[in-house]
């Protein structure tokens, strides 16, 4: 089931995972976090990552941005291998908690990855506030972080996730922490985001109605080992606002992923 009905042409693969399995060592014996996991994800397409806590989500985003080591099996980032994606520059990653400095303004933490790459002065300020722009941040750019609800600090790591503009954008339950009004804020401007720039998005969520929301596929996951247990392309438009949560295609797609989950905790 985690194969599209007609396999994409490689060149239109941002993401390509076969058989890969993920085993920690732990002091408690090996732990197996990826069992077999295969998934093609398209150029283009928003993805979310859906599943009980503890299933390998994070694994599975960190084994695509080369900071997991797979134990087994295969793993190509646009048609390369994690390690040269990220020496190329390929994805931005969004962690769970904004990790920002707070020492440094946010445009400042903004141009933080530019800086390492050693971009003029005069063209990394132009693109943090093209970024922060992008965020609705404008204004901001001198503010510190702790002058910054957790929202807008997310909004921050976006932008300097965006920053050095890849192609391929790997967020890890972003909005996790914020409260129901903020995160629909940000699920939507997310959407304009991914609409305006064509970008591929891999994100993880255990909110299902966040995954439909969002997502053009939902890849659904079981406990722990994490194995792909459904991958469903969503038949709602792209252009979409919250009116689409009424709607008797999201309700369905809900129920789709809810009963994928319910059966895959049962055979646990
Ligand atoms: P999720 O993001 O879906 O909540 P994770 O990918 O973080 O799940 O973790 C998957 C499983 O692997 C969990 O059981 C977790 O305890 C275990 N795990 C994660 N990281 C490590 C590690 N560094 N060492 C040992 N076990 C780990
Ligand atoms: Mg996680």
């Amino acid at each position: 089931m985690g194969l599209p009905a007609s396999p994409a042409r490689h060149a239109d693969l941002s993401i390509d995972v076969r058989d890969l399995s993920l085993v920690y060592p732990s002091s408690d014996g090996p732990v197996t976090a990826l069992a077999h996991v295969d998934l093609q994800i398209r150029r283009g397409d928003f993805v979310s990552f859906i599943g009980p806590s503890g299933c390998g989500k994070t694994t599975l985003l960190r084994a695509i941005a080369d900071l997991e080591q797979p134990t087994s099996g295969q793993l190509l980032v646009n048609g390369v291998t994690p390690r040269q994606a990220r020496l190329r520059r390929d994805y931005g990653f969004v962690f769970q908690a904004p990790a920002l400095y707070p020492w440094r303004t946010i445009a400042r933490n903004v141009e933080l990855p530019l800086e390492v790459f050693g971009m003029p002065r005069w063209e990394r300020q132009q693109r943090s506030a093209h970024y922060l722009a992008q965020v609705n941040l404008a204004g901001f750019e001198r503010k510190y972080p702790w002058q910054l609800s957790g929202g807008m600090q997310q909004r921050a790591s976006i932008a300097r996730a965006l920053s050095f503009e890849p192609a391929l954008l790997l967020m890890d339950e972003p909005f996790g922490a914020l409260d129901e009004i903020v995160r629909d804020q940000l699920n939507e401007q997310l959407l304009q985001l991914w609409r305006s720039t064509g970008k591929t998005v891999v994100f993880v969520t255990h909110s299902i109605s966040e995954a439909v929301f969002l997502s053009s596929r939902i890849v659904v996951m079981s406990p722990r080992p994490g194995r792909i247990i459904d991958v469903i392309d969503s038949d709602l438009p792209r252009e979409r606002g919250f009116d689409v949560r009424e709607t008797p295609q999201f309700i369905q797609l809900a129920q789709r992923v809810r009963e994928g989950l319910r059966q895959a905790s049962m055979l646990q």
